[in-house]
């Protein structure tokens, strides 16, 4: 298991733990916060870089909560989540059909935006329940573990359909969700005669195209690896500033953005 896969599966059960105790205080905002404080902390071992670029009104307009890219060398794959907390009581998540004053749904932002930047649109969900629930396991790499859902992903195109069929569950839910570690170290999706199988971005498209999307991974492939932005590439550097993020702010369109880069430090 790769450095990255364990940090990510320590980072979810963390949030699992947290929500445990404080689900009924802990606001969405909060815990994307406290996750990127988490990403904070990696920095001294990992190549990750966090920064924030729009104010918390500003996201909720774009419908992006926070831009991660994952690259190797000059390319790579940018991903844009958009956050929901479960209500740990009702087992639903009551804001996942949010609109704002257009009345315009937020997951419609979010595939939209995401389109202009060749980026994957993926929600990104904050779990904990007790008790017992039956889970569609759908992890290839690791056996089933409620707390690896703590943090959990899912297309939003597949999330659009439960909206718009007015279906936001738990149970419904897990039957498109995955861990979050997914992301970084799911190797059964790759081909084992891939020779790019071990560089991150390739990896992740991989999984996110096949598992996630369940599309072609041929015509995908493409379309999504692409060059990383100079505001990416200044992050790398450490060249971006509360000064300067000013005037990225739009390009980004996006609260936070994270890069992630394949080496350790
Ligand atoms: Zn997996």
């Amino acid at each position: 298991m790769n450095g990255l896969c364990e940090e990510f599966q320590k980072l979810s059960a963390k949030g699992w733990d947290m929500l445990a105790k404080g689900h009924h205080i802990l606001s969405e905002p909060t815990i994307t916060e406290l996750l990127l404080l988490d990403l904070l902390e990696l920095e001294d071992k990992y190549s990750i870089h966090t920064r924030k670029f729009n104010s918390y009104e500003e996201g909720t307009i774009t419908g992006a909560d926070w831009e991660l890219w994952l690259i190797h060398d000059k390319g790579g794959i940018c991903i844009r989540f958009q956050a929901k907390k479960l209500d740990s009581i009702t087992l639903r998540y009551e804001e996942l059909d949010y609109s704002n004053i257009k009345s315009k749904f937020q997951v419609d932002r979010l595939i939209e935006d995401a389109k202009r930047k060749n980026a994957i649109p993926l929600y990104l969900f904050y779990n904990y329940w007790s008790g017992k629930i039956h889970i569609p396991w759908k992890c290839r790499s690791f056996s089933e573990d409620k707390k690896l859902l703590g943090y959990a992903i899912a297309d939003a195109h597949k999330i659009k359909k439960f909206i718009e069929s007015k279906i936001k569950n738990l149970s419904n839910i897990l039957t498109v969700s995955y861990p979050w570690h997914c992301l970084v170290c799911c190797e059964g999706y790759v081909d084992s005669t891939s020779i790019d199988k071990l560089i991150l971005p390739k990896k992740s498209l991989h999984f996110i195209v096949k598992a996630l999307m369940r599309r072609d991974i041929k015509s995908s492939n493409q379309e999504f690896y692409q060059k990383i932005p100079d505001y990416v590439q200044m992050m790398l550097h450490h060249d971006i500033n509360d000064k300067n993020a000013e005037i990225y702010k739009e390009k980004v369109n996006a609260r936070y953005v994270t890069v992630v880069e394949d080496k350790k430090k």
